[in-house]
């Protein structure tokens, strides 16, 4: 076995193939970009080296550089994880002309699979169905437009060289062909570099589902099973599972036994995925699945296979690469349970999963793992970490395993409720939401459910009266009352801060909201008001919901009362570490205080109000002096303006690059510059970018 290997990814993958390596004994050696100098996984390893800036090309894309850090530091064999070179023929050339191993395929297995119209041309010969289309060298677009016409519409084009969903465009009638091809063509150009296509049938109800495959160096081959990975939004995944609801032993038999096929005809050594796609309109039939291509790595969602097989992959790979034989015989590996793993994002699911940016101020993975199941979190950040532009805006993966998959789903949705996130937008609500739709549940799934309910899936409902008094009475100060575990103690803090009703401001999505928040016999009391006059408090009465715009079908607003008895309830402080606790006895939700703003968490749906800052909003009336605050998550990636400087209004001060766009920063007023940001800082939404000096006088 190795002694020591280099890790050449970043984020959640890397991580988990330390942690592997760790158990096994073997060292590890971490690759960081200049934005991930202080990453968890860099943290993790026993040794870092720097490759680079934070663009992907001039880092984790650069061959050279990481063989360099692997020969430099004496690693035996290079891990590529997914993405980046993982599938990169020439970069196992390379590696191998080095002298190190390459824990994977060859470079012939991955040249044979890498292309999609070679690869079916390939499983044809060795007898796998592949998906019917047209997958030849000729590109010229009358052909294609016949071909398409003889496949039969709707079809699928798409780019040969594909990975990610890109360069993919489904096409329902002749007259919309060409300008279909000339999108895909255009994407795919920009994506890979190549822009060959192939024409599919599109298949009805479509379930895509995968066989996990094995190799060794000795002509082994078995499978682990089946993953369903049919929830998918812009064809890609979102929840996956393992193994597929419905699936029938005669399908798993054909499925299983094509995939070691395909395997076998590339003497495949590693872990692989032989994709297929399924047609699900008349049931799960075993002549109705096609092998669509074969991702030759780690998949994202190895976890649900590991969950099922109790075996641990990476290691499996670890193994193959040194030159071991397979640790088990296909008989030997058996399927237990049910497992799911939901992709936890920093993206805008109601903007049509806009990928997010932010510095995660609170971060707060499940803890409490539901009666006879089993949980696991991957991730490769951590609270205080910044989700930067430049990688896959992934936080985590949440992978929950029971006996059957009611069981497991309800883990699963347990998890999601008792994940927390502030400082950026998240996909919580929407998984719990598919986690818990109807066809979802009872694994009815095909890969346009998600696009058929987006909206529904995708709404927020209106915050309710208790979660807006729960933001009020942070926002009050309540919390900043003396710490102590004794709830009589913590009240008379507060009630001897505020033994005068205090009166705060809430903004929600544009919305202003006003509350009073008061402590009368032991009890906080909420009571809702606006701008101009403070309504009398209907204390102890169900308050009515502020009026907030109802954006959303889902869920009504809730009724909670809008006290909090202090007794039962837990105190949170900021900067507070450990987990959750189980929410007993009170009905104060919980929630996250960051610069600028409150998060409160009702299940798995957060909901962020700006607090704002009266110091701000006075600096802003007074000219002179104040802060200049980053309008939204970014880069600081120039700064224009030192200390010092007196600078004019309108006069850049600095460029904040977000969501792949530069936003310059201009000064709001003449001042001298008393604090500027620095160049290469991520900074969140509310940052102080900008601070300027007092002037008596100016
Ligand atoms: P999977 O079926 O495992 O999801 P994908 O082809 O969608 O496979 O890609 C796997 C992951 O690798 C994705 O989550 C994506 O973020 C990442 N990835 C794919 N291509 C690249 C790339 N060129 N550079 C960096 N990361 C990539
Ligand atoms: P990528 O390399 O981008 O992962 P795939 O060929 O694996 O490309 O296709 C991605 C997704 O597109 C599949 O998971 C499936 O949902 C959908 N898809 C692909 N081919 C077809 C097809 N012929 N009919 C219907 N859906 C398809
Ligand atoms: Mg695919």
């Amino acid at each position: 076995m190795f002694q020591k290997i280099l890790i050449a990814n970043r984020g959640e993958i890397a991580c988990r193939i330390i942690r592997t390596a760790r158990r096994m004994g073997i060292a590890t050696v971490a690759v960081y970009s200049d934005a991930d100098a202080h990453a968890l996984h860099v943290e993790m390893a026993d040794e870092a080296v720097r490759i680079g800036a934070a663009p992907v090309g001039e880092s984790y894309l650069v061959a050279d550089n990481i063989i360099e850090a692997a020969r430099m530091r004496g690693a035996e064999a290079i891990h590529p994880g997914y993405g980046f070179l993982s599938e990169n023929p020439d970069f196992v050339d390379k590696v191998v002309a080095a002298g190190l191993t390459f824990i994977g395929p060859s470079a012939a297995s991955i040249r044979a699979m890498g292309l999609k119209d070679a690869a079916k041309r390939l499983m044809e010969k060795a007898g796998v169905p592949v998906v019917p289309g047209y997958h030849g060298e000729a590109q010229d677009i009358v052909l294609l437009a016949s071909k398409a016409r003889e496949i039969g519409y709707p079809v699928l084009i798409k780019a040969r060289a594909g990975g990610g969903g890109k360069g993919m465009r489904r096409v329902d009638n002749p007259d919309d062909f060409a300008e279909a091809l000339s999108g895909a063509r255009r994407e795919a150009k920009a994506a890979f570099g190549d822009d060959r296509v192939l024409v599919e049938k599109y298949v009805d109800k479509p379930r895509h589902i995968e066989v996990q495959v094995f190799g060794d160096d000795f002509g082994n081959v078995v499978h682990l099973y089946e993953r369903d990975c049919s929830a998918q939004r812009r064809h890609q995944k979102v929840i996956e599972e393992a193994p597929a609801p419905g699936m029938t032993a005669e399908l798993r038999a054909a499925m299983t036994e094509a995939a070691v096929t395909a395997a076998q005809a590339i003497a495949y050594s590693g872990a692989g995925t032989i994709e297929f796609i399924v047609d699900a309109s008349e049931g799960l039939k075993p002549d109705r699945f096609w092998f669509m291509e074969m991702n030759t790595r780690l998949q994202v969602e190895h976890p649900v296979t590991e969950m099922v097989t109790g075996l641990d992959l990476v290691e499996w790979q670890l193994r193959v690469a040194a030159g071991q034989r397979l640790p088990l015989t296909q008989d030997q590996i058996a399927l237990n349970g049910h497992a799911f793993e939901a992709r936890l994002y920093a993206e805008d699911a109601a903007k049509g999963f806009l990928p997010a940016t932010g510095t995660l101020h609170h971060l707060r993975f499940p803890a409490i793992t539901p009666a006879g199941a089993e949980i696991r979190v991957e991730t490769g950040v951590r609270e205080g970490d910044a989700i930067s532009p430049y990688y896959d805006p992934m936080i985590a993966k949440l992978v929950a395993h029971g006996p059957d998959r009611a069981a497991a789903l309800a883990a699963l949705s347990s998890m999601l409720a008792q994940t927390e996130v502030a400082g950026s937008t998240v996909n919580t609500a929407f998984l719990a939401a598919l986690a818990t739709d109807a066809d979802f549940a009872a694994g009815d799934v095909d890969t346009g459910l998600i696009g058929r309910k987006q909206q529904a899936l995708t709404a927020v409902p209106a915050p309710g009266a208790g979660v807006i008094a729960a933001a009020a009475l942070a926002a009050s100060g309540a919390e900043d009352g003396p710490v102590s575990d004794d709830p009589w103690a913590a009240l008379a803090g507060y009630a001897h801060f505020h033994a005068v009703p205090k009166r705060v401001m809430l903004k929600f999505g544009g919305e202003e909201l006003a509350a009073r928040v008061s402590v009368e016999e032991g009890r906080w009391l909420v009571a809702p008001g606006t701008n101009a006059t403070l309504s009398p408090s209907s204390v102890g009465a169900a308050p009515h919901p502020y009026p907030l715009p109802t954006n959303g079908e889902r869920g009504a607003p809730a009724s909670a009362p809008a006290s909090f008895s202090p007794f039962a309830g837990r105190r949170y402080r900021q900067g507070d570490e450990g987990q959750r606790q189980p929410n007993t006895g009170s009905n104060l939700p919980s929630l996250a205080r960051w610069p600028g703003h409150i998060t409160v968490f009702d299940g798995a749906i957060s909901y962020t109000f700006a607090v704002p800052d009266p110091l701000a909003s006075a600096d802003e009336a007074g000219g002179g002096t104040g802060s200049l605050r980053a309008p939204m998550p970014g880069l600081v990636k120039v700064v224009r303006a030192a200390v010092g400087e007196r600078v004019a209004k309108g006069q850049p001060l600095l460029i904040l690059e977000a969501m792949k766009m530069e936003h310059t920063i201009a000064a709001p007023h003449d001042g001298i510059v008393a604090e500027i940001a620095t160049e290469g800082a991520q900074v969140s939404d509310g940052t102080v970018l900008v601070r300027f000096a007092e002037e008596a006088g100016d």
